[in-house]
């Protein structure tokens, strides 16, 4: 089945909002074995929109059309679709009450009269009712074209599809489909693509495909077959097959993060972090807050960015200071002793580096980056280079991730 998404809304046209619901959509489609062969943005005017829609009815199986359902006359996503595909609309007292009620208790207000519009609906549509939002989606089959609506803000659209929508979508996809994501940290999408080629271009169910994320990639592997069962046993010698070509870089299947990876080891281990951070500026004391139940495996750090503190809080010898300069092996190295020793940590990491925009006073490049990790029997270093030539952001996340795969790697035993 191919799919083409539409999203309507002159904003998106405008530049002000980025189309975040496509790439959200596209994802969980090609998750679900539906190909995305078109993205269309339209403004909020119902003859182009109409012009979009029947030129994806003869090139598509799927449309899926964001935004333009609310209460407002601009909004005229509904009335222009049933125009085209030649529906009544009708207007659902089930979905109204709904709507009327969401207002009384999570506006505190009635409901205004233009609202009712959003309870009208195509006749003969599966309803897409909204629990988290006032417009409800909706859809519906015409000529072998299935049209689905769902709401522009992202939150909204994230729940329809996830919570009805996709169900929607299933049935029409006979079998179930299921996909596993294989995440690597350490080796580029390219050079994945050639280790992994020969089954990427051989295979059709199962499937692999590469797929490149910030400062690291992954590959999806997706087998369609009548029972989960049967799907989940064409995909375990796969995902094996893949973790044994690419090694160690694996980091996970099905894993959100690498942070969420070293703490589930931390916490196996009985071990806790802390962080001394110069460059990163307490990203990964961000990274690691950000997951729940942090205060298990994460005592704390400092932002140590100036050599004052460097020295004044952390306690890094002065002199090391002087003649090294702060981005250097033994700046690193005693920023984690002495950070291991402030937070009473089992472990602690430490990063220096340059972010850029230029090189620092001693000569280092953009991007060079030490990071180091002090435990009970010593501390290891390591001199990276880190996201150079990709501005400040890069370099910092880069290296906050290369130092949970430090730790990652120095929990599991691996090569550091
Ligand atoms: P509402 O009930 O809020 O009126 P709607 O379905 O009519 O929902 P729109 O009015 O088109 O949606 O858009 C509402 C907001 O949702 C926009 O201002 C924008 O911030 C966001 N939005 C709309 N479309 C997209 C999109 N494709 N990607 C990301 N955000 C979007």
């Amino acid at each position: 089945m191919t799919a083409e998404l539409i999203a309507v809304g002159t904003e998106l046209l405008l530049g002000n909002i980025a189309n975040t619901d496509a790439q959200f959509l596209s994802e969980k489609l090609s998750a679900m074995g539906i190909t995305v062969h078109h993205h269309t943005v339209v403004g909020d005017n119902p003859h182009r929109l109409a012009g979009a829609l029947e030129t994806a009815r003869k090139r598509a199986d799927i449309i899926i059309t964001t935004g333009g359902l609310g209460p407002t006359y601009d909004d005229l996503t509904k009335q222009t679709i049933c125009q085209t595909f030649g529906r009544e609309m009708e207007l659902h007292e089930n979905i109204l009450e709904e709507i009327r009620t969401w207002f009384r208790t999570k506006m505190g207000k009635e409901m205004p009269e233009n609202n009712v519009q959003q309870a009208m609906l195509p006749v003969d549509c599966t309803v897409f009712d909204n629990p988290v939002g006032t417009a409800p989606g909706c859809a519906f089959e015409e000529d072998g074209v299935h049209v689905l609506m769902l709401p522009g803000p992202p939150f909204e659209c994230r729940y329809m599809f996830e919570n009805r929508a996709a169900r929607y979508l299933e049935k029409l996809t006979a079998g179930v489909i299921v996909s596993h994501e294989i995440r690597i940290f350490g080796m580029g999408e390219s050079s994945v693509e050639e280790a992994l080629r020969e089954p990427m271009t051989r295979l059709t169910n199962p499937t692999l495909a590469p797929y490149a994320k910030l400062n690291e990639c992954m590959v999806r592997a997706t087998a369609k077959a009548e029972t989960r069962e049967k799907a989940e046993e064409m995909l375990a010698p796969l995902v094996e097959q893949v973790r044994e070509t690419l090694g160690d870089v694996v980091y996970g299947v099905d894993v959100d993060s690498l942070e969420e990876v070293a703490s589930r080891l931390l916490r196996e281990r009985g071990l806790t972090l802390s962080a001394a951070e110069s460059c990163t500026g307490g990203l990964i004391a961000k990274r690691i807050t950000d997951l729940p139940g942090a205060s298990q495996v994460f005592r704390g750090g400092v932002v140590s960015y100036t050599n004052g503190v460097k020295a004044g809080v952390l306690g890094v010898p002065e002199e090391l200071l002087e003649r090294y300069g702060a981005v250097s092996e033994p700046v690193a190295r005693a920023m984690a002793e002495c950070c291991r020793r402030l937070c009473g940590s089992d472990l602690a990491v430490a990063v220096t580096g340059v972010a850029g925009p230029d090189r620092d006073d001693r000569g280092n490049e953009v991007g060079v980056v030490y990071i180091a990790l002090a435990g009970e029997d010593g501390t290891i270093c390591q001199k990276l280079s880190c996201g150079r030539g990709r501005g400040r952001n890069r370099v910092r996340s880069a290296a906050a991730s290369s130092a949970f795969d430090m730790l990652r790697r120095w929990l599991l035993g691996l090569p550091v």
